[in-house]
């Protein structure tokens, strides 16, 4: 097929939670950072702030990444255990609902004493769970890393509104599903799937607290793994995927299931990467070769590096600084080349100063040709507020980008 000379490829970096406020000497770590690769691609470019959702709504990186992706969270958030079981590859059909999953350990009156048992994993005690079936309604349930696992109910008149099992804290005693609406015959969907998992979170105590594992986790001195805990409840619906809303294929780069999960929602290729991992141990440099190659099948390269957000998270300024420093050298040196746009931009802040996500807007920069470059010459918080895209919301990238790349849609005539 004859290629249109007209239509360019894109590249979009997301570094989670990399914006920040002032904090040491009055800096944001992206201003403490050596980054000159990042201030190049600056200079050359386009700059602005985003708000993320809209000013000061806090996002979650789930629907931080829909609004990036040019889907409007209100809209297409489907709850975040759909995007936990695609991210474990987990096959999800309409009307199936999702749940994020933990091991933990209770004691013999429900009490959690351990919300994170079993920070190794174990495939064994997870198959044990896998294939039940409670009220007609299959069980599909898989461990994903250490103690976090996903479970996907699938049946007939399920419904995501029910609430989470998981009381995020230790000492209290394991809570009771319940329906969150009870309207009319709207709440016999909900108090269906409450009683679903409420029946599963008991199976799961009998089945686990006698398994050999856990026995063998006993005699070592450890707590058993006897419980599954359930929350973020999602029910999964097809979505146009990104190739029918902005007309080219796309593919996704990403250590982090949560990622994987929310690329695989939007129909992009999820590209296997070895090495990546999510933190600040992952392999910068395969994920770069795997962008490199993916542009020969995709024009559009999504690629995210997580290991900002958790430094914010930790509140440590200087591993943030230290991260970004090797995101510039490691990662945005060897991108700057690639006959593309380059978007770079955060899903969200997470200021070191408060250790969670705030509401602050974000940098982005957009580098390519024909761009209006702005005279910034650096890329972070402060410098941004003063380039030419002034501040926009994250629904608006795909659409400048698309426009960028040839594949607008005119609105009018
Ligand atoms: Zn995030």
């Amino acid at each position: 097929m004859k290629k249109n000379k007209a239509k360019a490829k894109a590249l979009l970096l997301i570094c989670d939670g990399l914006g920040d406020r002032p904090s040491i000497e009055g800096k944001t770590p992206l201003q403490a950072a050596n980054t000159p690769y990042l201030d190049e691609i600056s200079k050359e470019g386009i700059n602005g702030l985003m708000d993320v959702i809209s000013p000061g709504i806090v996002p979650g990186s789930d629907t931080a990444h829909l609004a990036i992706l040019g889907y409007d969270p209100y809209k297409y958030y489907p709850g975040r255990g759909v995007f936990e079981a695609l991210g474990a590859d987990m096959e999800l059909c309409e009307g199936d609902v999702a749940f994020r999953a933990n091991f933990a350990t209770v004691d013999d009156k429900m009490r959690i004493i351990d919300r994170r048992a079993g920070r190794k994993g174990s495939k064994d005690l997870a198959e044990a769970l896998n294939g039940l079936e409670i009220d007609h309604t299959k069980i599909m349930f898989t461990n994903t890393t250490e103690h976090r696992c996903a479970l996907v109910l699938k049946g007939e008149n399920l419904s995501n509104a029910v609430s989470d099992v998981d009381t995020h804290e230790a000492g209290s005693e394991v809570k009771k599903c319940v329906p969150l609406k009870l309207e009319l015959e709207e709440g016999e969907k909900e108090l269906k799937t409450a009683n679903i998992v409420n029946e599963f979170v008991r199976q799961s105590y009998d089945i686990l607290n006698e398994h050999p594992v856990n026995k063998e986790r006993r005699r070592r001195g450890e707590l058993p793994a006897n419980i599954i805990l359930l929350r973020g409840a999602g029910s999964y619906e097809e979505v146009p995927a990104m190739k029918e809303r902005f007309g080219f294929g796309a593919a996704c780069i990403a250590g982090a299931s949560l990622y994987k999960g929310v690329a695989k929602y939007l129909g992009m290729d999820v590209v296997p990467v070895e090495g990546v991992t999510g933190r600040a141990d992952t392999n910068l440099n395969n994920k770069v070769e795997a962008a490199l190659h993916a542009f020969e099948k995709h024009d559009f390269v999504f690629l995210h590096v997580k290991a900002t957000d958790s430094m914010g998270h930790d509140g440590d300024f200087e591993g943030k600084v230290d991260m970004i420093s090797r995101i510039d050298k490691e990662l945005v040196a060897r991108i700057m080349d690639v006959g593309a746009y380059i978007a770079i931009t955060a899903d969200h802040s997470t200021p070191v100063s408060i250790k969670r996500h705030s509401g602050d807007p974000v940098p982005i920069v957009i580098n390519g040709e024909g761009v209006r470059k702005d005279g910034i010459t650096k890329f972070d918080e402060i410098s941004a507020a003063s380039g030419g895209l002034g501040r926009i919301r994250g629904v608006d990238l795909m659409p400048i980008l698309s426009d960028f790349m040839g594949y607008y849609k005119m609105f009018g005539t």
